[in-house]
């Protein structure tokens, strides 16, 4: 056991400037993600896994109504809420997801359920609520979703036929462009005592999304990525560009095939290549020597770390 845990925490990125939120609305946003950061911190520090200390602080954001994950997802075309996760084990390289689920409370402990069966990685729709079901997972009612923030989101743009990033809904007659957005998607990498990694990502999706639209976050290897001998990824921002930049994975195979270091790897894809895309969003990364990386090509990224050396959890929303 070498000793030495990391853990990296986001809550979305995107279009998030001082202006928008007011003072307490960010004291709430920070101690979401510190509350996020201790629960993971606690089980690094008792010995656990990665894999059990991503989840533990993707469950807080999942529980939380401030994120796009869990309690707090976005409506879809049809007013439901139908949520995606997923999260994957560095050194087995064991992975689970889920996609549209609707009554699973915390979809990350879904997919956390999944990596652990060897039968299968991807499961989605009812068959994954079926599944949850079996397992003794907590599920609830679709009416543990709602919010007034995001039913307000929805009602402004359910007429438009169109999809959105949530938060910024209210630019839905503007010229709309993926910069204009913020997203609210949650996810966790960290590093484990006994030097192993993990990813975890958890999403809504987008508002107002229909015929079972689903993003990069459940998706392995786009929004979520982990392997000990490169790093570990969570992803959040526009899932059709991260979907086709296969983001999370490529950042790792700069690393294994081209011996970038992980900030040259993560820069190299968030703030090149997805900008030359069109791409708006950002990542957190670990690599198994407990560097860490939070990098963004927007305005803000709801994120933050702490570290075994000082145990101190250190959040940030702007950039
Ligand atoms: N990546 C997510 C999606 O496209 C959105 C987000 O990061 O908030 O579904």
């Amino acid at each position: 056991m070498n000793k030495q845990y990391a853990l990296a925490i986001h809550g979305g990125a995107g279009t998030i400037l001082r202006e928008m939120l007011t003072p307490t609305l960010e004291k709430q946003y920070k101690d979401a993600l510190t509350l996020a950061l201790q629960k993971g911190q606690e089980v690094l520090k008792r010995g656990g896994t990665a894999v059990e200390a991503v989840a533990a602080a993707v469950v807080v954001t999942e529980d939380s109504p401030l994120f796009n994950a869990g309690r707090g997802a976005v409506f879809s075309y049809e007013g439901k809420h139908e949520l995606e996760a997923s999260i994957m084990c560095g050194k087995t390289l064991e992975a689970g997801a889920v996609a549209n689920v609707r009554t699973v409370k915390n979809p990350v402990l879904l997919s956390k359920k999944i990596l652990e069966n060897p039968d299968f990685v991807y499961l989605s729709g009812d068959g994954a609520d079926k599944y949850a079901a079996l397992n003794g997972l907590e599920l609830v009612d679709q009416k543990y979703f709602y919010t007034e923030e995001r039913y307000l989101q929805w009602q402004e743009v359910r007429d438009t036929n169109r999809a959105f990033l949530d938060h910024n809904v209210h630019i839905k007659n503007a010229e709309a462009k993926a910069g204009d957005y913020k997203f609210g998607t949650a996810g966790a990498v960290a590093l484990d005592q006994y030097g192993n990694i993990a990813a975890a990502t958890s999403t809504g999706g987008l508002t107002n999304k229909k015929y079972g639209r689903l993003g990069d976050s459940s998706v392995i290897g786009s929004g979520t990525y982990a392997n000990n001998n490169s790093c570990a990824v969570s992803c959040t921002g526009y899932g059709e560009f991260f979907l086709r930049s296969v983001v999370a994975y490529d950042i790792a195979a700069l690393i294994e095939y081209k011996g970038l270091s992980l900030k040259e790897a993560a820069n190299r894809v968030v703030k090149d290549k997805l900008v030359k895309m069109g791409g708006e969003g950002g990542i957190i990364a670990i690599d198994a020597q407990g560097n860490i990386e939070l990098c963004f090509n927007s305005e803000g990224m709801y994120r933050g770390y702490v570290r075994s050396a000082d145990g101190k959890p250190n959040v940030f929303i702007y950039e």
